[in-house]
């Protein structure tokens, strides 16, 4: 901006600033609102510094010790990871040890050169015993120490505060000299550390230092990328201070700042307001921040202990009755997150991965596929609150309906299909959001196929869990890569097939789902012979088996096209196809997830094929262990192009990814699954992306737990799965839920949600009752 623009923006009346704000903040950043949960560790609150504002540093004789010990910070730490914060805030005085003896000798004597020495190894403690990500705020540091810090945090700040030299008061503060923050600033920049920073407003300075402060934060940022957010602090007078006497921040001025930092700052960078230093929350979003900054549910603001944080509650509530949606993050934004090659030392790099979720925001839960944690209640009717904003500022804002998701689904209710980036859209619902998709897709379920929920009695084999391919989300496979061994390698005998097919038939089952590893000695003629063993077991029961890695494998080991293989297992028997071995299919995440496996192409080509001769098949997605929601978007657009085409496809079967015992995991190079968000998400938006296309939307109680199961049948799934007997390959990959369900445990889902429990076959048709 020029300095013309710069003298326009210091007369701007405010609610023109604030409206252009507005439109930068949602141009960038739409309805999101983020907050980081954290604990404030106060490493030292001895200080150098002497700034005229601050009760925060404390002389020696005040504290009982200069430092916190290592103890002390672990407690304050395992409080708040076991109160659920994702962010250790390590808040201190500048180089204490240069100013107090007391400061140097305690150094000393704990081994420890500096209080940034210090620093280090106390982050390192926190994150190797709680996970927490420590985010260092440490003052002005040289290249040296932000480097050493890199190490064992994932972000670092400092507050620029003001680049008006002449203030009272900083005349005894060495560190506030503006070059000294200028130098940490650029230091940080080419480092490549995600960096916090910000301005203090309504210490002294006027509307110009303000910009100037802005516009250097701006210029570094052009040119390192590196600052993630702005935080725009209103003064408030202390008692104790030097300044108590100094008048607080005038509102409009506060105000005024955050609409200018929007304006200065590239739009990719989030401009934070501190929500416990204002009385209303709404000025505050109206004027552009995204971000509302650490929020404790354990420890006071340090640096203001006279105002407490907001409960969440409120701060859910103020950001929704402005027709936005709060969302947790990292210290580090997800633009960092998912670029950790860039932006973390490699020792950051599976820590963050560990509390991501699939847009690289903090998991808003602990709910893992397959664990023992009960899912949050995101869509259990009767007492949640309205789906869509309701408010006069929300609805003026959204014409009513509330941001992109609400766009994206009215589109949907106007007849409209979904194409990549309005499934990813859907996927980025957060809060109300969530209820709003799931609405939808609920509505489209009534109206395809009605009240009914279907159950299949189905028994599993997996007769081999031999496997020449290298998976590396295959907890099931004893091959290469198992690293988790569980059991021995077996192969099951052609009669125990046999057996098997016997024992269920007896206990009811319609359908066998026969899928296993890839053997080095089958050829295709084995996959013949197990329909035929199970053909003995059964005349009657239905045959779903083998993948599309299972056929295109036997087709190329017998060395006929795979068109002719398919005959030959429908003509021995084979009736449908499971959609496993789709795992994601966009070619990038396959090349992470399972390089030697068929590809897109290739599954989408045996998938066809199967149809064209007359078997059908399903759909599955296994995802949240590496990918972002643009490559489930694609898998969603791939199969629907198939489905469009061919017509074979019976069901959409969403697999959340089971992490514990996977190779992947176990290597630290995935995440721990989807979170139940996405994962419900997933049910609600396959509904409302295979509209018109795929009917059944199956949700599988073995990965997703029973009130998982019930809450993704009010968002657009209608089918329980199998009864699953012997369902190892979940298990194998570290699951808990059970390995059968009886109808009455299916009954007992579905018949507190009013609706209608039936058992049917494979293709959807009616079982006749049982005599
Ligand atoms: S997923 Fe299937 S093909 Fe891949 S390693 Fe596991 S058993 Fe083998």
């Amino acid at each position: 901006m020029t300095a013309v623009d710069r003298s326009a923006l210091v007369r701007a009346p405010l609610q023109e600033l604030q409206r252009a704000a507005r439109d930068v903040r949602d141009g960038a950043h739409g309805t999101r609102v983020t907050y980081s949960p954290k604990v404030f560790v106060p490493l030292t609150k001895l200080c150098r510094d002497r700034c005229g504002y601050c009760t925060f540093a404390q002389p020696p004789a005040r504290l009982q010790a200069p430092f916190l010990s290592p103890d002390e910070v672990l407690a304050i730490a395992e409080a708040g990871a076991a109160a659920g914060c994702h962010e250790a805030l390590f808040t201190l005085g500048e180089a204490p040890e240069a100013r107090y003896p007391v400061a140097r000798a305690w150094l000393e004597e704990h081994g420890y050169a500096t209080t940034v020495d210090y620093l280090v190894a106390m982050c390192e403690l926190v994150l190797a015993r709680t996970g927490l990500l420590p985010h260092a705020n440490a003052g002005a540091l040289s290249g040296a120490e932000l480097a050493a810090l890199r190490r064992v945090s994932a972000s670092q700040g400092m507050m620029l505060e003001s680049l008006d030299a002449t203030l009272a008061c900083h005349r005894q503060a060495p560190d506030k000299a503006p070059e000294r923050r200028l130098a940490t600033l650029q230091a940080a920049g080419e480092l490549a550390v995600p960096f916090t920073t910000g301005v203090l407003v309504g210490i002294g300075e006027d509307r110009a230092a303000r910009l100037e402060a802005l516009d250097a934060i701006a210029d570094s940022h052009r040119r390192y990328g590196h600052v993630q957010e702005v935080i725009v602090q209103n003064f408030l007078p202390k008692p104790g201070t030097a300044m108590h006497d100094h008048p607080a921040c005038p509102p409009e001025e506060f105000l005024w700042t955050i609409a200018a930092a929007r304006l200065v700052l590239p739009p990719e960078v989030h401009v934070q307001a501190p929500p416990n230093l204002s009385d209303d929350l709404a000025p505050l979003l109206r004027s552009g921040i995204d971000d509302w900054g650490g929020v404790s549910p354990v420890t006071i603001d340090h640096v203001n202990p006279e105002r407490a944080w907001p409960a969440l509650a409120v701060l859910q509530a103020a950001t929704e009755a402005e027709g936005m949606a709060l969302a947790p993050r990292l210290t580090l934004y997800p633009e960092f997150a998912l670029d950790p090659g860039r932006w973390l030392h490699e020792a950051m790099r599976f820590p963050v991965l560990d509390r991501s979720d699939a847009e690289g925001l903090a998991r808003d839960h602990p709910w893992s596929s397959g664990g023992d944690v009960h899912p949050p209640s995101l869509v259990t009717g009767a007492a949640e609150g309205p789906a869509r904003p309701d408010n006069d500022a929300g609805q003026a804002r959204h014409g009513g309906r509330g941001g992109a998701v609400a766009e994206v689904l009215a589109g949907v209710e106007l007849g409209q299909q979904v194409g990549e980036d309005e499934i990813v859209t859907l996927f980025s619902a957060r809060g109300p959001e969530v209820r709003a998709v799931a609405e939808l897709a609920d509505e489209l379920r009534r109206r395809t196929v009605g009240d009914v929920v279907t159950w299949v009695a189905n028994r599993n084999i997996n007769y081999t869990n031999v496997c020449t391919f290298k998976c590396r989300f295959c907890a099931f496979s004893k091959g290469p890569l198992s690293l988790n061994l569980r059991g021995a390698p077996y192969l099951l005998e052609l009669s125990d097939i046999t057996e098997r097919i016997r024992e269920a038939e007896e206990a009811g089952a319609t359908e066998v789902c026969l899928q296993g590893g890839i053997h080095p000695d089958f050829d295709g003629d084995y996959y013949l012979h197990v329909i035929r063993a199970v053909r003995e077991g059964s005349e009657r029961i239905h045959i779903h088996g083998f993948t599309a890695l299972e056929v295109t494998e036997g087709a190329r080991r017998l060395g006929i096209p795979l068109e002719d293989y398919l005959r030959r297992l429908k003509d021995a028997g084979l009736a449908t196809l499971p959609g496993t071995a789709a795992e994601i299919l966009d070619d990038e995440v396959r090349a992470i997830l399972c390089p030697d496996k068929i590809d897109t192409e290739e599954w989408l080509h045996a998938h066809r094929t199967a149809h064209l001769v007359g078997l059908r098949s399903n759909v599955t997605i296994m995802f949240g262990a590496v990918e972002q929601p643009r490559s489930w978007a694609r898998h969603i657009l791939r199969t629907r192009a198939l489905q469009q085409e061919t017509g074979g496809f019976t069901e959409f079967v969403p697999l959340p990814f089971v992490h514990m015992a996977t190779p992947i995991y176990l290597q630290k190079r995935a995440r721990r699954g989807p979170t139940f968000r996405e994962a419900l998400l997933m049910h609600a938006v396959g509904r409302i992306a295979y509209h018109g296309a795929i009917d059944n939307i199956q949700v599988s109680w073995v990965k997703m737990g029973i009130e998982g199961a019930a809450q993704a049948l009010r968002a657009g799934a209608n089918d329980l799965g199998g009864t699953l007997m012997d369902e190892n390959i979940s298990r194998a990959a570290g699951a808990s839920h059970g390995q059968r369900m009886e109808e009455a445990d299916f009954a007992s889902v579905v018949v507190p949600l009013g609706r209608e429990l039936q058992q049917r076959t494979t293709l959807y048709g009616r079982v006749p009752a049982r005599c």
